[in-house]
């Protein structure tokens, strides 16, 4: 299993973080949400690149009908994409619905498959997808029913029949949006992840890993934090992917989606520990 570690400002110039990842026996590349060349950068430097919605603007999520426009006003940046050989790149799904209450398509799965062709077509890649954290308070406002579909188990499932697309199982984003649909349902929180687990069995090609934030009588948020190796809710997420893991044979990547709030290299130490933790926690090789 390979452990990337997300990308923080300033990482492509600085050797001495760059120098730790390579010499690293728990980290073996970077996930990048970058599309100015600094992906390139840490390429040439010897370590590998991983891209996640590298398309950046918040209006870059799957089920936009206005993809293609984007795409084409875009080429260029876009086809720098193609110097970093990582087999598939994750685009989010659901995010216009949930966190800025679009419109979603009369017929959702229809245009993500569209939108899908585009971008495999045009970056000659697969293209693996990210459903979005569900914060009980997003239920407040905007279309409910068509919130609650996109973090379904069956929109999963609609989906990866219909595109045969990867799932990236962020483990904070399922686990908040769990607690939510369990909120809103007769299902328990553990009924749903199992349900999601199942939706996305043998398509799962890689993990988010963090912490969420947990708010008494709010919920859970979603807050790209460490593990905090003590606490019972890291060990329940940690129990929820050991499962993700048995059930997917095609899943050799983990990314270590964390914000430490540090400069590079303090930031690569810190998830250094991480992954040194995972590996002997999760049993990974
Ligand atoms: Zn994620």
């Amino acid at each position: 299993m390979d452990i990337f570690i997300s990308w923080v400002e300033g990482m492509g110039n600085d050797s001495k973080a760059l120098n730790t990842i390579k010499g690293s026996n728990f980290i073996n590349g970077i996930e990048s949400g970058m599309n100015d060349g600094e992906a390139k950068k840490i390429r040439d430097f010897g370590i590998e690149v991983s891209l996640h919605n590298p398309i950046r603007g918040v209006t870059f999520s799957l089920e936009n009908p206005g993809i293609k426009e984007i795409l084409k006003e875009r080429q260029e940046e876009i086809l720098d994409f193609k110097t970093i050989p990582f087999p598939f790149i994750g685009f989010h799904v659901g995010y216009l619905v949930i966190l800025y209450d679009m419109k979603l398509p009369e017929n959702p799965i229809k245009q993500i498959e569209a939108n899908v062709g585009l971008l495999k077509k045009l970056l000659n890649k697969e293209i693996a997808f990210e459903t979005a954290p569900l914060e009980k308070e997003m239920l407040a406002f905007g279309n409910i029913k068509a919130k609650k579909y996109l973090v379904s188990p069956k929109f999963i499932k609609d989906v990866i029949a219909r595109t045969n697309m990867g799932y990236i199982f962020d483990i904070s984003h399922v686990f908040v949006s769990a607690a939510t649909l369990a909120h809103m349902s007769n299902l328990t929180l553990n009924e749903i992840l199992s349900d999601v687990i199942e939706a996305s069995a043998g398509n799962v090609l890689e993990l988010h890993l963090n912490l969420p934030k947990e708010d008494l009588g709010v919920g859970f948020k979603d807050a790209h934090l460490p593990f905090d190796f003590n606490s019972g809710l890291t060990r329940r997420l940690l129990e929820v992917v050991k499962r993700v893991i048995e059930q997917n044979q095609g899943l050799h990547l983990i990314n270590l989606e964390m914000e430490t709030y540090r400069p590079p290299f303090y930031h690569v130490k810190i998830l250094e520990k991480q992954a040194e933790f995972l590996r002997s926690e999760l049993d990974l090789k």
